[in-house]
């Protein structure tokens, strides 16, 4: 067997120790009583970026679609082959998630294919990048004094921010998005400082993604020899008290 699938079936073995041990794994629940995934993922074959493992997420928390360079196409009604879209109509319309998140990343082929090679028009590599014909050339108008790798980047950018408009074309997509009952976003993987930015619409930025909901924790107990009575009108402690509620 070639070293690159023994490889595998060692990872295989390791996963079935871990996810298959006992009778009433996590696994088995999850098979018993269906998926229910909250988020749809929408993310680059690339090798390197794997949602589920930048995302530290178990079995059943991603429903995940990944194509080159996570392109959505815009809602087209004819009679092709729509594997993105189909995957697209599972999630929203049969698992009712609850938020899809588009994710990019930098240095992405796909992107690289776009704007340095001139793929067989007739192949299915060019047709699939013809999505993002709309944000080369974006890219080549905005991109003057630029390295190539920042072009690549910035084509990226430009391709998430038109899947997201491409999502909202898709019907079922635009019902839950009035309905307030879906939430979109585009997230960018910055590969070489391993940090995730994700877009703002209204300031049509990237920034790093920050976490709305985090609460800080509290500050360690204060020893018993240095307490006073005072102490707990004092704000740290007053937060510690707000926490444990
Ligand atoms: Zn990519």
């Amino acid at each position: 067997m070639k070293k690159d699938i023994v490889r595998l079936f060692e990872g295989y073995q390791h996963f079935r120790e871990q996810y298959f041990g006992e009778d009433d794994s996590p696994f088995a629940q999850l098979v018993r009583g269906g998926q229910r995934p909250k988020v749809l993922m929408i993310a680059c074959s690339d090798s390197r970026v794997d949602p589920a493992l930048i995302m530290n997420c178990e079995p059943g928390e991603l429903f995940v679609i990944r194509n080159v360079a996570n392109l959505v196409p815009p809602y087209e009604i004819d009679q092709a082959y729509h594997g993105t879209s189909a995957a697209l109509e599972f999630g929203v319309c049969v698992l009712g998630v609850s938020d899809i998140i588009l994710m990019g990343h930098t240095q992405c082929g796909g992107m690289q294919t776009l704007l340095e090679a001139c793929p067989e028009k007739n192949g299915f590599l060019g047709k699939w990048l013809d999505l993002a014909t709309e944000s080369k050339e974006r890219t080549f108008s905005a991109s003057e004094g630029l390295s190539q790798k920042e072009k690549v980047d910035l084509c990226g950018h430009y391709s998430l921010i038109h899947s997201l408009e491409n999502l909202q074309t898709f019907p079922w997509i635009a019902d839950r998005l009035n309905e307030g009952s879906l939430t979109l976003h585009a997230w960018n993987f910055d590969m070489t400082k391993g940090i995730l930015e994700e877009y703002d619409p209204q300031t049509q930025v990237f920034r790093p993604l920050q976490n709305p909901s985090f609460v800080p924790p509290p500050p360690p107990p204060i020893p018993q020899e240095e307490t006073s009575p005072d102490l707990a009108k004092k704000p740290e402690q007053q937060v510690l008290f707000q926490f444990m509620e």
